[in-house]
């Protein structure tokens, strides 16, 4: 049990525990306790073991599961935990015939409560057409799912550049403070990415030593903070004219920057 708890590595966000529990290769699945009313909820089940494994290690009780995108790695858990108990499954309306079946579908767009808790939902399309985030303006959470990494941003398997750039910008216009827990721990081939398009940005350099050395230690780089991401993460960063001259494009448009950034990320 001792070893099973020191594996999870606790952030405390208001009246929000969140826990983050590596699955699958790489993914990472959260669990999030309301300490003032003990719901529990798992922003997306990669996989049924290592989850209910922390929430025994835990001793919580799973009562939500939020979806970010109908992926394999981010639902293939989801029917085994939903049998745990009376479980409610949230996901986006507009993706519902791909997902598990839904207890609460949501719209992009919209805010629901989850208890006494306010959740806006981002549509951020790119990686997939109907990829959800979800925002906790108070305490100043959001769950990025496979939108936004530490120094990098989902594949473009469904949408558009466009599309994508969209998302991420409205992801950039939240609060500099807000936490950041994304669902991969692909922050150091994004790093040696970053260094390609952005390498005379000393914020970058820094932050690549400390997750060099956080990731030698053995620990995760997750979560992050926007304001982190904004100086560092050479996607958002497509608005800098750094960026944009390091990929031949001085004075374009950031969404055309942008494309160029993830052209070339897909092809290092
Ligand atoms: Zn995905
Ligand atoms: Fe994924």
């Amino acid at each position: 049990m001792a070893n099973a708890l020191s594996t999870l590595e606790t952030t405390e966000a208001g009246a929000l525990k969140i826990v983050s529990v590596p699955c699958l290769k790489d993914n990472f699945a959260y669990l999030v306790r309301d300490e003032s009313n003990g719901n529990v909820a798992v922003v997306d089940a990669p996989e049924s073991e290592a989850i209910e494994a922390a929430l025994q290690a835990l001793g919580w009780t799973l009562t939500h599961i939020f979806i970010t995108h109908h992926h394999n790695d981010h639902i293939d858990g989801v029917e085994r935990l939903r049998s745990l108990g009376n479980i409610s499954v949230i996901g986006s309306a507009a993706d519902a015939t791909r997902l598990p079946i839904l207890t609460q579908a949501v719209m992009p767009g919209e805010s629901f409560r989850w208890g006494g808790i306010e959740v806006d939902v981002f549509d951020t399309p790119g990686h997939t057409v109907g990829h959800i985030v979800y925002h906790m303006p108070e305490p100043g959470v959001l769950f990025s799912g496979d939108t936004l990494f530490a120094m990098g941003c989902g594949r473009l398997f469904e949408g558009t550049a466009q599309q994508m750039w969209g998302g991420l910008s409205a992801l950039a216009a939240l609060p500099d403070e807000t936490v950041v827990f994304f669902g991969h721990e692909y922050t150091a081939t994004n790093a040696d990415f970053a260094l390609t398009v952005d390498p005379n940005n000393a914020a970058l350099h820094d932050r690549v030593r400390e997750v060099i050395a956080t990731l030698q230690a053995g620990g995760r780089t997750t979560p992050t903070t926007i304001g982190l991401e904004k100086a560092t993460n050479p996607f958002l960063r497509a608005v800098s004219e750094d960026v944009a001259r390091e990929v031949g494009l001085p004075d374009a448009d950031p969404e055309i920057v942008f494309a160029e950034v993830r052209r070339r990320k897909d092809n290092s």
